[in-house]
Formats: structure tokens, sequence, C-alpha cells
């Protein structure tokens, strides 16, 4: 049985900070603010997968009071996500998200986001698809003071 589920994060834009997306560290003048590495990219792919289960959010598997993930990398998000899958037996078929930031340039760094995802994933880069888009310079996004992502997870669950 096929079940999606969907995922939505945002982190602020702030200087003094990594700005690692999709596990990559991407050159930028500011980086993402958070409890972790605020991969904002990874964050939207886990809750995806999670939801995609019926699961609880990120938030309730690495609660942000627990000291053990100050500055964790998202990695280990993902690596969860997928092995909760496994419990259940079932198995992921593909995610595909999009990145929404204004600067910087982010299609430079796809490639490598989709191959470190996909490794995280236990999933073939192929089935793993990560897009860029503006926000047209409106709102948050638009004044870079925030990167958002989006996502969507597929998985083959026993019935
Ligand atoms: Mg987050």
């Amino acid at each position: 049985m096929i079940h999606v589920g969907i995922g939505y994060d945002v982190h602020e834009l702030v200087v003094g900070r990594k700005l690692i997306l999709g596990g990559v560290e991407i050159p930028h003048t500011k980086g993402l603010d958070g409890h972790s590495d605020a991969d904002a990219l990874a964050h939207a792919i886990t809750d995806a997968v999670l939801g995609a289960l019926g699961e609880a959010d990120i938030g309730h598997f690495f609660p942000n009071t627990d000291t053990r993930w100050n500055g964790a990398p998202s990695r280990v998000f993902l690596e969860e996500a997928a092995r909760q899958v496994r419990l259940r037996g079932g198995r992921l078929v593909n995610v595909d998200a999009s990145v929404i930031a204004e600067a910087p340039k982010i299609a430079p760094h796809l490639a490598a986001m989709k191959i470190h995802l996909a490794a995280a994933l236990g999933l073939d880069p192929r089935k793993v698809g990560v897009k860029a888009t503006t926000n047209e310079r409106l709102g948050f996004v638009g004044r870079e003071e925030g990167i958002a992502a989006m996502a969507v997870a597929s998985i083959d669950l026993p019935e």
C-alpha cells in the first residue's frame, strides 16, 4: 500500500551561522538559525517521511529541549525517519522537495544535496528530487529573512 506524507519547514537566516541545506554547506553571508544545524530541507523531508507513516513530527522524535540534538547534523533525523519506515516493514519509494530561497543560488548545489539526502535515507539518488525556487522577492523569504522548504515522501507499507 502506497502512503504519502508532506513536510514543511522554515528557519531564520542570521549572521554568524553556517548555511546547511540538504546536508551541504553553501557559502553565504548568513546561515540558518536553529537548535540543530537548522537544515530546513532535511527537516521538511524528515517530516514528510514521518507523516507518511502517520507518525508525530520531527519535534516529537527530536525535542529541541533535548541537548543531545544541539548542533546535531540533520542527517541523524533523516536516518531515524528511514529507520522508522524499515521498523514497520516498509520501503521508501521516493521523496521530492523544493527549497524556497531568495539567495544564495541553490541550483549549483542540488546534485550534492541529492547524493547526501539519498545516502541518509538509504535511497537511490534518482529517487530523490530536490528543486529550488525564489519567492519572487515577496514576504520573509523574499526579504532574505529566512529559507523555507517543502517535501513529499512516498512509502510502500504492508497492509
Ligand atoms: Mg527545522
